[in-house]
């Protein structure tokens, strides 16, 4: 499903360049879970972004369900995000003046469904996640771990085949964050692929497969004082 070659991203500001990653070369399957580990400032968030096409890399390849995607624009990226990956992150990112109900429904919006498919795929979507009772809530009314489940949700609604996490119990007491990782393998369960960012020794035992990372580069094992960074 993910495979990359040689990947790069540098970002030039007026003072430095950086070089976030240094040639990344990784293959994801459909249906695994995989944690992306490593100490901050590593890298991770910057791969979860070229990994959702929701950036360019600076060179290198990146192969999407074997889609070559080098040189596609924002619109041929969005094109293939659409329906084909979620997204989840540590701040949940859910919009204010929306309720439950219109915030999980967004990603529909732009899909060309009638009221009553998208209804029922919300409606679908807020029940594996057990928020019915909370649909007409604003996000500020709900717990952190009930706004991740509505960011789940959300990620969800449009049958994602690829969920890509970042930190998501990075703003959770463990119990909500348990709660977290327990829908996101319960997904997995059902089929869907996980790629999720944590720097949670504790989390990342809910995956698969662990690909850490250290100062933009793939490494095969941490050194120890790295590993809980
Ligand atoms: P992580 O998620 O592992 O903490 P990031 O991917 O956010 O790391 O960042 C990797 C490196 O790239 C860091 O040195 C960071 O400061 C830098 N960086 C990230 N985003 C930008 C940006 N938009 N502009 C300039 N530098 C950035
Ligand atoms: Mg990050």
């Amino acid at each position: 499903m993910i495979r990359t070659q040689n990947l790069k991203k540098l970002y030039q500001t007026k003072e430095i360049e950086t070089t976030a990653l240094n040639g990344i070369n990784i293959n994801i399957k459909k249906g695994e879970f995989v944690a992306v580990m490593g100490p901050s400032g590593c890298g991770k968030s910057t791969l979860l972004n070229l990994l959702g096409l929701l950036d360019e890399p600076s060179s290198g390849d990146y192969f999407f369900n074997d889609i070559d995607t080098s040189g596609f624009n924002e619109r041929k990226r969005a094109a293939l995000r659409k329906g084909n990956i979620g997204f989840v992150f540590q701040n949940f990112n859910l919009i204010d003046e929306l309720t439950v109900f219109e915030n999980i429904e967004l990603p529909l919006m732009y899909m060309g469904l009638s009221n009553d498919v998208r209804k029922k795929k919300v409606e679908d979507s807020l029940q594996r996640m057990s928020m019915m009772p909370r649909r007409n809530h604003f996000p500020q009314q709900l717990s952190g771990g009930q706004q991740q489940r509505v960011a789940i949700a959300r990620a969800v609604v449009a049958d994602a085949d690829l969920i890509l996490a970042d930190e998501p119990t990075g703003n959770l007491d463990s119990d909500h964050g348990d709660e977290v990782m327990n829908l996101l393998t319960e997904l997995n369960q059902q089929g869907t692929t996980i790629v999720m960012v944590t720097h949670s020794p504790h989390d990342a035992g809910f995956s698969n497969r662990r690909i850490h990372l250290f100062d933009g580069a793939v490494i095969e094992k941490p050194a120890e004082k790295d590993f809980y960074v």
